[in-house]
């Protein structure tokens, strides 16, 4: 991709509606798996931030009067560029992220499906007519943009955490100002690239670039023509914006952390249970919100998961993500690998058995070797947070109602997984379970037809599915009188 190749020798600039902006600072993007300098990017600050508002503001009147199959066809358009340039994007996210290049491609095509999906439901966001409480009276429902919206994304999937804010937005006629993450904000940029080529109109997408994300967050929290807030990150950082929101009382959407528990039940399919834990435990490395913390698993089966996992963990290859075969990629910066290597000394210094890894890869100083701990309990940091890389600690319990108290014994409530094969256990610990999304026998559970999101400190919101749509949308009654 020829702008990308010219971004990488050259300073990036920002998106401030049709301005390319590069600004008088810029800061370095890393490839986690080599530390090396990819590219500099633009360093935006408040003012830059504001005429980013500026920008989708002015732009949002004309947008929202866009006849929806407008809209919607130059959402297409834009969901066939990205699948066009799958192999340069995907490359450009395992440079800047470090996912393994087969992972980055699947994601290529996990985001662009967020854009299909909305290109076509804008064409089913309709309103309502409601009875009336009076003969001469008719009241309606009418379903509007919110107006401009600003999203702050993560680095763990620099593209999928975009497109599944923005495409639901501009589909429902809103204008957009991205924030990406200091670590990942080329492939973003990309996105907002395509997005012009494909005919969106300028100052429909803009990207503010920042090393000190502060000073931006606080414009996109407090500037009154910002209307919606939808964040996907770190709890800590979700409850500050939260607050800040609350001066201009904005809609938000808060995708917050979580601390996936996998249960693992006596009557359920080993091999099964497995498979799905290597799939929801170390794609990405681990560092996805959705991914299992803490596998829970019954006495009866105890034995035999630990040796199988132990088994398959032993044989993930690690390594640079553009090297064929990887299936392990670097963590993002050292104070990650520094979490992992504190939950693994703690478990051990309480007691847990390291079934194999525990520590750093020779690959390089940011690549962690799969790990699988036993005897883990809950005194152990690993029960309580996010530890967000590839490490599996396996805890046992005796009864059924046992794993459903230690699941729910924590503040958030993403994702939980159980692998069970009786219906009446399915039934009860599907319902019994705190938490926004549940795989039943099933490890992968993201899709765009389905509403992602978490309750309790896991966040507020849901995105994908038509209920991501609403998101973006306000109700206005109008009661039409005197008929
Ligand atoms: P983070 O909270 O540190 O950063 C997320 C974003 O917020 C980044 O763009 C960052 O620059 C920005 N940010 C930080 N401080 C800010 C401020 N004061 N004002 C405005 N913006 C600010 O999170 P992270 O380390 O990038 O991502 C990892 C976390 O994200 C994990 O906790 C993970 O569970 C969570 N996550 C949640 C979901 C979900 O859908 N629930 C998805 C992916 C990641």
């Amino acid at each position: 991709m020829s702008f990308i190749e010219q971004w990488l020798h050259d300073a990036v600039p920002a998106l401030v509606g049709s301005e390319w902006r590069k600004g008088q600072q810029s800061f370095a993007v890393d490839n986690p798996a080599t530390g090396e300098t990819i590219a500099r990017v633009a360093d935006m600050g408040a003012d830059d931030t504001r005429d980013a508002v500026a920008a989708a503001y002015n732009a949002g009147a004309a947008w929202r009067a866009t006849p929806v199959k407008q809209r919607s066809a130059l959402l297409r358009r834009w969901f066939e560029l990205i699948n066009e340039h799958t192999d340069d994007l995907a490359r450009l996210m395992t440079l800047e992220q470090g996912k393994p290049l087969a992972e980055a491609k699947g994601e290529v095509t996990y985001g662009a499906s967020f854009i299909e999906f909305f290109a076509e439901e804008a064409k089913r966001m309709a309103g309502e007519t409601l009875p009336s409480h009076g003969a001469d009276k008719r009241l309606l429902v009418l379903r509007e943009p919110v107006g401009v919206v600003a999203a702050i994304t993560p680095w763990n999937f620099p593209l999928a955490m975009i497109t599944r804010k923005c495409a639901p937005a501009l589909a429902a006629g809103c204008t957009v100002v991205i924030k990406p993450a200091e670590a990942t904000p080329l492939t973003a940029l990309a996105a907002a690239y395509l997005a012009l080529e494909a005919g969106l109109p300028a100052g429909t997408i803009n990207v503010v670039t920042a090393s000190k994300p502060a000073a931006v967050g606080e414009v996109l929290t407090t500037d009154p023509r910002v209307r919606k807030v939808s964040f996907t990150g770190s709890t800590p950082v979700g409850k500050h914006l939260l607050a800040q929101c609350a001066s201009t009382v904005k809609k938000t959407a808060m995708e917050l952390g979580g601390n996936a528990p996998f249960i693992v039940f006596d009557d359920a399919d080993v091999d099964a249970a497995v498979d799905g834990a290597i799939a929801s435990k170390f794609r990405n490395a681990g560092q996805t919100c959705v991914c299992t913390n803490r596998f829970l698993v019954q006495d009866g089966i105890y034995d035999a998961f630990v040796s199988k996992l132990t088994e398959r963990v032993n044989a993930l290859k690690v390594g640079d993500g553009l090297a064929e075969g990887s299936i392990i990629g670097p963590l993002i910066n050292q104070a990650a690998v520094d979490k992992v290597q504190r939950h693994v000394d703690d478990a051990q210094s309480k007691g847990a058995r390291l079934m194999c890894g525990g520590k750093l890869h020779a690959a390089g100083e940011r690549f962690y070797t799969p790990t699988v701990l036993a005897d883990v309990t809950t005194e152990m940091a690993v029960a309580d947070e996010e530890t967000f890389g590839p490490v599996a600690p396996v805890f046992r319990f005796h009864r059924d109602e046992e794993a459903i108290q230690m699941a729910n014994d924590t503040p958030f409530g993403l994702a939980a997984y159980f692998y069970a094969t009786d219906y009446r256990r399915i039934w009860h610990t599907m319902e019994q379970l705190e938490y926004g999304m549940v795989g039943v026998n099933e490890g992968l559970i993201s899709t765009e037809l389905a509403p992602f999101g978490g309750v309790k400190e896991s966040g507020l919101g849901r995105e994908g599915s038509h209920h991501g749509l609403d998101e973006f949308t306000e109700l206005k009654y109008v009661c039409v009188g005197g008929l």
